[in-house]
């Protein structure tokens, strides 16, 4: 099992950070409203910035600060984030492993324009909402 990971629906509403805590290349960004910037911690809840990024305001637009978001140009692939036993609620994958999601499903806020997304949406956005 390797390949980079991509943070998926699960996420949403849930964002307890457990992926950041792994994470040796601090790649896992969360999205800053306040900032209009995508920043990563050193340490989950640390307050201390590690990376940033502009973001694609369209892509961000959509979830906004309510997922976290894997910058694939610098995950490693080390595998560390998707072993079983880190995130609780089973949103991070190996890209080479995604479930099939579900096309007919809820949206999951009012501005989305999807309604319910195939996991392979969120390999996308993750391409998609790094501007930089
Ligand atoms: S696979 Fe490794 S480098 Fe990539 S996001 Fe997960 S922990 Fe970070
Ligand atoms: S992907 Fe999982 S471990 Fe990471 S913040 Fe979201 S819910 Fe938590």
């Amino acid at each position: 099992m390797a390949g980079v990971a991509v943070i998926t629906e699960a996420c949403i509403g849930t964002k307890d950070r457990a992926c950041v805590d792994v994470c040796p290349v601090q790649c896992i960004y969360e999205y800053d409203a306040t900032t209009a910037t995508l920043s990563s911690e050193q340490m989950a809840g640390s307050g201390i910035v590690e990376n940033s990024h502009q973001p694609n305001a369209d892509s961000v637009a959509i979830f906004g600060d309510t997922i976290l978001y894997v910058n694939l140009d610098e995950c490693t692939s080390c595998t560390a984030c998707y072993q079983p036993d880190v995130c609780p609620v089973g949103a991070i994958y190996s890209e080479d492993h995604l479930p099939n999601g579900a096309p007919n499903g809820p949206r999951y806020n009012s501005t989305d324009p999807n309604t319910g997304h195939d996991h392979t949406f969120f390999l996308q956005l993750s391409h998609d909402v790094f501007a930089d």
